[in-house]
């Protein structure tokens, strides 16, 4: 049966992607999104669709109507580059704008999924990282504002599980990839990638022997509706766990671009984590869902798509 569902942060690089999904199912979609590091672009083919938008900033109101299904939440700047310049939007959409978005799902008794992160295990002194490792954050640093927010969104969010009884599911999501994503968003697919087409030295930050784990957007999306949808409140890892180092990523980005740009080391960021690879054993048995998309052919269809951008 078709669903009403609200998607805040609905034209953001991971949002629009679910609110596309989201319509090919056949569900009523509204999305909500103040377009701060969200874009009109991301959504406008799809209003053609069907897609309702409402320009707000969650953290102030949630100016919508009628019942829903679902309140997925996504609304969050969340490049390390916005750590900074946007600290005090992510702990207001982080607080505010979580504790908002849980009373409109209250009040239509809808289903609950907050878009947590792998950034709550912080430096993690496990490796891989399962959902019952509580981390290692530090609550101060540059990062606190994102890790912390995202933490107690996690706390608001069983809150209301245990008080009012909502369904809810929290789902941490690993560092996700591909098209849509802002070109200068500074994270390091979208670095790698319009700095290779461009012909601009890559920036590694540090010696570049740090890992992540990167997950196709699709992959992603897919796997945080398969939460939706099932009886696990979670947290639940959602991710790929096909783990590399940010010099292999860069030398990747350059064999699949054919570029010849160069690369160039920086200082590494203030408490960049050193290594990251979800354990995602809870998402494969509980959920039946597992990423597809290697990550060269993931990163192929984003340069593709990046091309007609830079
Ligand atoms: N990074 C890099 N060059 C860049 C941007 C990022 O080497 O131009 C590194 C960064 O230091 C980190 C990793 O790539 O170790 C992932 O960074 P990103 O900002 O994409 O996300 P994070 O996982 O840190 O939230």
């Amino acid at each position: 049966m078709p669903s009403r569902i609200l998607v805040a942060g609905g034209a953001g690089f991971i949002g629009a992607h679910m609110c596309a999904l989201l319509l090919e199912r056949g569900d009523e979609v509204v999305c909500v999104d103040n377009l701060l590091t969200g874009s009109a672009g991301n959504v406008e083919p799809l209003t053609k669709r069907g897609l309702t938008f409402v320009e707000a900033d969650v953290a102030r109101h949630v100016p919508v109507q009628g019942r829903f299904d679902a309140v997925i939440n996504l609304a969050c700047p969340a490049s390390p580059a916005d750590f900074g310049p946007l600290a005090l939007e992510i702990l207001e959409v982080g607080s505010r704008g979580v504790a908002n978005l849980l009373e409109v799902a209250r009040a239509s008794g809808a289903r609950f999924l907050q878009a947590s992160t792998s950034e709550v295990y912080g430096e993690p002194a496990v490796h891989p990282q399962p959902e019952s490792y509580w981390g290692n954050v530090n609550p101060v640093g540059v990062r606190s504002v994102y890790d912390e927010a995202k933490r107690f969104g996690e706390a608001l969010t069983m809150a209301y599980r245990r008080r009012y009884g909502l369904e809810v599911r929290l789902a941490r999501i690993f560092n996700t990839y591909g098209p849509m994503m802002r070109p200068d968003d500074g994270r390091v697919v979208s670095n790698f990638v319009t700095q290779a087409l461009k012909g601009e030295p890559l920036t590694v930050y540090g010696d570049g022997t740090q890992t992540r784990s990167l997950c196709y957007v699709e992959d992603e999306v897919r796997g945080l509706l398969a939460l939706l949808d099932s009886g696990c409140t979670g947290p639940v890892n959602v991710g790929n766990d096909e783990e590399l180092t940010m010099l292999e990523l860069a030398e990747m980005t350059l064999e699949l671009s054919g570029s010849s740009s160069p690369i160039e080391f920086r200082d590494r960021p203030a408490d960049d984590p050193s290594q990251r690879r979800p354990d995602l054993t809870l998402a494969s048995t509980v959920l039946g869902w597992e990423a597809t998309t290697p990550v060269k052919e993931g990163l192929a269809r984003t340069i593709a798509w990046f091309r007609g951008m830079v």
